[in-house]
């Protein structure tokens, strides 16, 4: 099992840790050829206009959404807004996941907030029960999901706040900021 972390902008480092930490080989990618060899993808937090421009440049936009057709890819909060089909706004996306989000959804004062939540499938998969403490950071949130992209997650309140469609997945909040590795054992388990 070999899972690459896009490196271009963001918490990429804190992905690679987690992975190490979970016993998986993690590698930095940067190039096309990087994708080569991998089972799966994790896009990080950042900003999702630099990594959306960066993968231009860098020529990975058609390779990344090659290798999403049929390999597992993980967005958190960036990553995330980077692999929807709809931002509500101009930058470069993926349009690998039929989701619609909505960037710095949760304000500018509230820019940070951390909180429980139960994610049924989660607790299921990796034979746990207390809840899933999540940190938010300038979140996106997902206004909708359509065709085969299903609700994961969402606030007490009903708004989402990860999704997945086949081995995709999507979390407005950033896993890899926590100490809690059951979100990348769950990711791991879809690109296997
Ligand atoms: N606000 C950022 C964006 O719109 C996402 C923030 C994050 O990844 N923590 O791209």
């Amino acid at each position: 099992m070999k899972i690459g972390v896009l490196a271009l902008q963001g918490d990429f480092s804190e992905h690679i840790s987690m992975l190490k930490k979970i016993g998986v080989d993690a590698v930095e990618v940067r190039l096309p050829k990087h994708l080569d060899d991998l089972d799966g993808l994790i896009i990080p937090g950042g900003e999702s206009t630099t990594i959306g421009k960066l993968s231009v440049a860098y020529d990975l936009m058609a390779p990344l959404k090659q290798f999403g057709k049929s390999h597992a890819i993980w967005g958190t909060c960036a990553g995330a807004i980077f692999l929807s089909k709809n931002a509500n706004s101009e930058q470069p996306l993926l349009g690998l996941m039929d989701i619609k989000v909505q960037r710095n959804a949760f304000g500018r004062q509230v820019d940070s907030f951390e909180t429980d939540l139960e994610i049924d499938e989660l607790m299921k998969a990796t034979g746990t029960e207390h809840p899933y403490h999540a940190i938010f950071i300038r979140a996106p949130l997902i206004e909708s999901v359509h065709g085969k992209a299903r609700i994961l997650s969402a606030l007490e309140d009903g708004r989402i706040v990860a999704a997945q469609e086949g081995r995709l997945l999507a979390t407005s909040f950033h896993p890899e900021l926590t100490n809690d590795t059951r979100f990348h054992e769950y990711f791991i388990s879809l690109a296997s």
